[in-house]
């Protein structure tokens, strides 16, 4: 006597995460405006070690930030942020 019970299947099984975004995209991050990280109401708002900090305040010295997050001048939302070296690097 066979027991494949086909009803019920449905049941805890997890629901795929929702999103039509596919994997392969880039991130493509913007604020609740929709301007995204190259947007010229977008700011650049780097962030430095102590000692960057430090040489870019008191000297003057353009030091390569850690972390550069990205602030609509709009909103005032920080949406997005890089910390990827080569980006950095632009910041300089
Ligand atoms: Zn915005």
């Amino acid at each position: 006597m066979s027991d494949e019970t086909t009803s019920g299947a449905a049941d805890g099984r997890p629901a795929p995460l929702g999103g039509p975004s596919s994997p392969t995209e880039p991130s493509r991050l913007t604020c609740v405006c929709g301007h995204d990280r190259t947007h010229y109401l977008v700011s650049p708002v780097p962030t430095y070690t102590g000692w960057g900090k430090f040489w870019v305040i008191f000297m003057g010295v353009s030091t390569r930030p850690v972390r550069v997050d990205f602030k609509c001048r709009q909103c005032g939302q920080l949406f997005d942020f890089t910390e990827d070296a080569e980006e950095l690097g632009r910041f300089l």
